[in-house]
């Protein structure tokens, strides 16, 4: 077995088998399991195959390197992505296991001497990339070697359907063939089920159990605002409740990226841009930095995220619509995978519905393909619009139901938005597009409606129309919102053919005739944020301490920051922010003490104690 991780066990009793659980706490220096691990884990020890569908942040990572420790043999990892294996082995070193990478980036030399530790049983956990473990000579020297389980880490890249689809991952169905024997755990964070069915027949995964987590994503607060100036709303964002923090910012086109990015530097706030137009050295280092800096915002495309791994990503921003639920849960999920509160905000407006329409009817697709993404829009877009819990809307998308129908951290639950009955406010505005010919769009609806006497308005006779003038009782922002509610409704839709033209819907007749109840929400003249600051408004499930103090917090973040430069590692790797926080809230004096800070293992305790010790001595208090 492979003891070499377990220091506190004697090598003679090495053929009893150590508990996981003391062997979480001694590595990894957590007091207990979350959720579905404890059964995975003793599943996977007892020589199992199983599926693990967990959330982002959900701990999926431990479901097979506790495995590979307990278990005689090399744990061998397959992930597709070069960074993800770099942090992750980088993160078990630091905890003392014998942890290595066999990819592409490695000499020749460097790749031999990994295989031969591998043959030694010098190794607890191998990463392999997928087309490097495809290889005759790989499969060849696994077969020589003892292997303690594989896991198959985003093994939603073997959907054809999935939008991570990864034609090498096809060719693991080897390891089931070659390796009938040794344990498979597949991992993924995809929720879909027509993903989950391909994973279980490529991976020959048939009569495994599955073992399937909430995809709850408690810490994170969902907040979908209205797009007015979304430049100076995500710079507000930022600075007023992220000041200081990491986050993602994602945007539609290259363009928008540079420009967006530009703007926070302008204002302070240190941002990088990332999409495929860059030069790929700027494009790594930028994602470098992010990676290993305290505080960096990257702006981005889609481009940017699969496999960035990043605990501490305190928020999300979305300038411009995704296309899909699952491609915003998907996006947001990269908030706080450490489990502490974090923000999903987007920025939202009609625009952005007549834009995705466009690039859906643009599209070269089939037509059936083009219905379902257009329904998939649509379940975006009234996400967007509910007045009700963000939380339940989406868990419900997925087919999952909250014990609760009030989640308490979205913005909707925190503070209500009114809604009201608009059906005279729908019926003037459908009443507007017919009788201009439904050939404007919504600025120009609203010229007619409030009764202003434009240029156009006057060119096209709008100002002697019976609607000219009608609805002065709301002002442009309102009508935008109305406009905005009854495209997502379904009762008007941009016109595919004339840009930015809005007309009626079969369905708008029902609404002119007084036979369709429509329901608006408010649009709340600069709606107040009523919404608390990020620290300490909620209670969250993991990883949740009281505040420290703040000049410790700093001073332990400044002693992280330099020991991770110097070991050329990721600030988080040195020590999680919980750790940190963790720290600085209970001010530990004795190495007992340390111990029994969540994320001290004993390797921890043995190269960073008396520093850190010395740091909670020295800052007073
Ligand atoms: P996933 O791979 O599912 O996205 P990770 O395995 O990276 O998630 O774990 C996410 C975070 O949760 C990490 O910071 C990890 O240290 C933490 N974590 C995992 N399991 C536990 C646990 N049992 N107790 C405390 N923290 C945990
Ligand atoms: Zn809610």
């Amino acid at each position: 077995m492979s003891v070499s991780a377990l220091a506190p066990i004697p090598s003679r009793l090495s053929d009893i088998a150590p508990d996981p659980l003391s062997v979480l706490n001694s590595v990894f220096g957590l007091p207990g399991f979350r959720g579905a691990q404890e059964e995975i884990v003793g599943h996977v020890v007892a020589g199992g195959n199983c599926l693990v569908l967990m959330p982002t942040g959900g701990g999926k990572s431990l479901c097979y390197q506790l495995p590979s420790l307990l278990r005689e043999g090399c744990g061998i990892v397959v992930s597709p992505l070069i960074a993800l294996m770099r942090d992750q082995v980088a993160g078990l070193l630091e905890a003392g296991v014998k942890a290595a990478v066999l990819n592409s980036t490695l000499s020749y030399e460097e790749a031999s001497a990994i295989e031969a530790r591998l043959l030694a049983g010098d190794l607890d956990l191998l990463y392999v990339a997928p087309e490097r473990l495809l290889t005759p000579r790989c499969l060849a020297l696994l077969g020589r070697a003892k292997i303690a389980l594989f896991a198959i880490d985003e093994a939603h890249c073997v959907s054809q359907w999935g939008h991570d689809f990864r034609p090498e991952y096809i060719g693991l169905s080897v390891i089931a063939e070659r390796f009938p024997n040794v344990p498979r755990i597949a991992l993924t964070a995809t929720a879909d089920d027509l993903t989950r069915k391909e994973i279980v027949d490529r991976l020959g995964l048939a009569d495994a159990p599955r073992f399937v987590a909430s995809f709850d994503r408690p810490n994170i607060k969902y907040e979908i605002v209205d797009k007015q100036n979304a430049p100076a709303q995500l710079k507000a964002f930022i600075s007023e409740r992220h000041s200081g923090d990491a986050g993602i910012v994602y945007c539609l086109s290259r363009a928008k990226v540079e420009d967006t990015a530009a703007a926070l530097n302008k204002a302070g706030i240190e941002a990088l841009p990332y999409h495929a137009g860059l030069d790929a050295n700027i494009r790594a280092r930028n994602q470098d930095r992010f990676l290993n800096e305290d505080g960096v915002v990257i702006v981005a495309t889609i481009a940017f995220g699969m496999g960035i791994d990043k605990p501490d990503v305190r928020f999300v921003a979305h300038l411009d619509l995704p296309k899909s639920i699952e491609a915003y849960y998907q996006e947001t999920g990269r908030a706080g995978r450490d489990g502490k509160p974090s923000t999903a905000w987007m920025a939202y407006g009609l625009s952005d519905i007549v834009q995705q329409r466009r690039m859906i009817d643009e599209s070269t697709g089939a037509e059936a393909f083009k219905r379902v993404s257009i329904g998939k829009l649509d379940a975006l877009v009234s996400l967007a619009e509910t007045a009700n819990c963000r939380r339940t809307r989406l868990l419900g998308y997925f087919g999952e139901t909250l014990a609760a129908t009030k989640c308490g951290n979205c913005d909707n639950c925190l503070s209500p938005p009114l809604v009201r009955d608009g059906k005279v406010a729908a019926q003037k505005l459908l009443s507007c597009a017919y009788r201009t010919g439904q050939r404007f769009g919504a600025m120009h609806l609203i010229d007619v409606l409030i009764g202003r006497e434009t240029e156009r308005v006057q060119q096209f006779g709008h100002d002697k129309l019976s609607v000219f003038g009608i609805g002065a009782e709301f002002n442009e922002k309102q009508w935008r919102g109305v406009i905005r509610q009854l495209v997502a409704m379904g009762h008007l839709q941009p016109d595919a053919e004339a840009f930015g033209a809005l007309k009626l819907t079969e369905t708008a007749r029902g609404v002119l005739k007084g036979e369709t109840e429509v329901m608006l929400r408010e649009q709340a003249a600069g709606r107040p944020s009523r919404t608390k600051s990020r620290r300490g408004d909620i209670a969250v499930s993991a990883g949740q301490s009281k505040a420290g103090d703040p000049s410790l917090i700093g001073a332990l973040r400044a002693w992280r920051s330099e020991v991770a430069r110097q070991r050329g590692v990721p600030a988080y790797v040195v020590l999680h922010d919980a750790t940190i926080d963790g720290i600085a809230s209970s001010r530990p004096t004795t190495s007992g003490q340390l111990r029994n800070i969540p994320g001290i293992g004993e390797k921890k305790l043995e190269h960073y104690g008396d520093e850190l010790i010395a740091l909670v001595k020295a800052s007073g208090g």
